[in-house]
């Protein structure tokens, strides 16, 4: 009974999941044959139309290649990898965005702190969480990156300056296509949690006391 209990779950996740998508995709797709109609009609400001068709199918692409990477076979490859080193090459990643909006990626590193992992997969996480940090937040401004050690385990805070998190919208993260922006996906916290569930590890999040969040991964 219990087994039965897991898989009806699991496959009321992938229904979720699929009625997601079909809605995700069914949505642009309206909006790309309505314009595409008018311009059959031979309407002006083609440049427009273009333009809003161009935005709607690479909503489509971004949303199909984090479905792609969701429906990646989970081939854990784990091996011991120091954890300042996988947050160097994704801050190395993220220097231009961050730039951009000239924010300073403050990495605070635990020298030799090493976590077993899949190296990819935990990349992958910790683009989400810092890429997050940095569309939370307007111009200027840090985002903390710390790395400790807190009774033998390690722990990766996120520290963001931006607006913080309501607790109606907290309640929704990691649900899949749960977003608040203009082009977001809103898989990205689904997936950071999957991988994190693999690898044993928690997210916390927590408001900060001044200003904005903090996204914390504990490994065990
Ligand atoms: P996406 O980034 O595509 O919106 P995510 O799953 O990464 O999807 O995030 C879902 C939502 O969680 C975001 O749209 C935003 O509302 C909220 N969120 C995530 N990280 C932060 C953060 N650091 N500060 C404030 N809100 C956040
Ligand atoms: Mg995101």
């Amino acid at each position: 009974v219990e087994e039965m209990m897991v898989r009806s779950e699991k496959m009321s996740v992938a229904g979720q999941l699929a009625a997601g998508v079909a809605h995700e995709i069914r949505n642009p797709l309206t909006s790309i044959k309505g314009f595409l109609q008018l311009l059959q009609a031979g309407v002006n400001r083609k440049e427009v139309y273009y333009k809003i068709m161009i935005d709607e199918i690479e909503k489509m692409e971004k949303i199909t290649s984090e479905l792609l990477y969701i429906s990646k076979p989970l081939t854990d490859q784990k091996e011991e990898e120091l954890v300042d080193e996988m947050i160097e090459d994704v801050v190395k990643l993220l220097k231009s965005q961050a730039k951009l909006k000239n924010i300073t990626i403050k990495h605070v590193q635990s020298e030799n702190a090493t976590i077993t992992c899949d190296r990819s997969q935990i990349k992958q996480v910790l683009l989400n969480l810092i890429k997050n940090a940095i569309e939370a937040m307007e111009e200027n401004g840090v985002i903390q990156v710390i790395v400790q050690e807190v009774n033998n385990k390690i722990r990766v805070d996120v520290i963001d300056e931006g607006p913080g998190i309501s607790e109606e919208v907290i309640h929704k993260l990691g649900e899949p296509f749960f977003t608040t922006k203009q082009n977001g996906t809103g898989l990205g916290l689904m997936i950071t949690k999957q991988i994190l569930d693999r690898h044993n590890a928690t997210l916390d999040i927590i408001q900060n006391s001044s200003k904005g969040s903090t996204f914390r991964i504990k490994f065990k």
